[in-house]
């Protein structure tokens, strides 16, 4: 017999305008576009134990961005007059793409600047792409981040999820970055337990010891995502959230930015919410920025867990 508790969370999430107890879904317009990602493509050279994308060496359900598509979005930003001024990769692991570099001076080219996640091993550290990265960094060295994703600041706890030695290869590809001059910031996770203190203390002293002019207690430059568990119970939001919480909608993330995916089989990229719900065909608003201009309702248990309640946001 299922308990109380999963049959009360089969009635939540379900109509996108009132809530399981009949009250009006709370809902976030874009407020200010300022951040335009792309996901890159599933495709990954590792299988992460928690990937929120389920990203693998095999899992190419959203396909390679190619950059006339990337193009086309940047100059619907300029007919939309969208404020953006960050344009942020995320994948599977964004430098499997082979234009990756291609892309990314598109980007540079028109001002914006350039966030890439990336978990700084095998793809980022070939020939073809070091050479690119050295030759974007000489141009445009100031608006180009690359966001690695070191889950714990331990070998042991990072390589839980990543696989055993992934830690030291993304501590190389960190060492290159760093000894080449490039802007970095990193990805941790809080699911081992560690308060936000002692997270960025761990982080602080092997940013230290390595060198890494990374600021550990910069949200925005070290940031720690918490856990996504599907099988959590959480509260929908509902309208009257937003004042008994003392929250704004302006803070979420879907305020301002959207997520630009092209699904396998395709004819054309689509836009969606934002970055944590690539796969939710409720999100999808459409193929073009405009499209993309509507409100969000926030109908989903990552909206409640996430953004409302924890303060995810993916930008950088
Ligand atoms: S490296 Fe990132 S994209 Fe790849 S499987 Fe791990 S979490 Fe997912
Ligand atoms: S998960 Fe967060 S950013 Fe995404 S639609 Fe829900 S509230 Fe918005």
């Amino acid at each position: 017999m299922k308990d109380m508790n999963f049959l009360e969370m089969q009635k939540k999430f379900i109509n996108p305008d009132v809530t399981a107890n009949g009250d009006q879904r709370a809902s976030v317009p874009l407020m200010k576009a300022t951040t335009l990602w792309f996901n890159t493509g599933t495709l990954c050279n590792i299988e992460c134990v928690n990937c929120y994308i389920e990203s693998s060496p095999k899992n190419d359900s959203l396909v390679y961005i190619t950059p006339d598509e990337v193009s086309d979005y940047l100059d619907q930003i300029d007919q939309r007059e969208w404020a953006t001024n960050e344009i942020a990769f995320t994948g599977g692991e964004p430098f499997l793409n082979p234009d990756m570099i291609e892309i990314a001076r598109r980007c540079l080219e028109r001002n914006y600047k350039v966030l890439i996640l990336t978990n700084a091993m095998l793809p980022m550290m070939r020939k073809s792409v070091q050479n690119g990265l050295l030759d974007l960094r000489s141009k445009y060295n100031e608006r180009l981040t690359l966001r690695v994703s070191l889950d714990h600041y331990t070998a042991k706890l990072h390589d839980t999820e990543r696989g055993k030695g992934s830690y030291n290869i993304t501590l190389n590809g960190m060492k290159w970055l760093r000894d080449k001059g490039f802007k970095m910031a990193i990805a941790g996770r809080t699911v081992w337990g560690d308060s936000d203190i002692d997270s960025r203390l761990g982080y602080a002293k092997l940013f230290n010891d390595n060198k890494f002019e990374i600021d550990a207690n910069d949200p925005n430059v070290t940031v720690l995502f918490p856990e996504i568990d599907e099988k959590i119970d959480v509260p929908e939001i509902t309208t009257e959230c937003w004042g008994i919480l003392n929250k704004s909608p302006k803070d979420v993330m879907c305020a301002s930015s959207r997520m630009v995916v092209k699904r396998k089989g395709a004819k054309k990229p689509s836009v969606v919410a934002c970055t944590l719900l690539p796969y939710s065909k409720e999100f999808e608003m459409g193929n073009s920025l405009e499209e993309a201009e509507v409100s969000v309702k926030l109908n989903h248990p990552h909206c409640a867990k996430f953004c409302v309640l924890g303060g995810a946001s993916c930008s950088s």
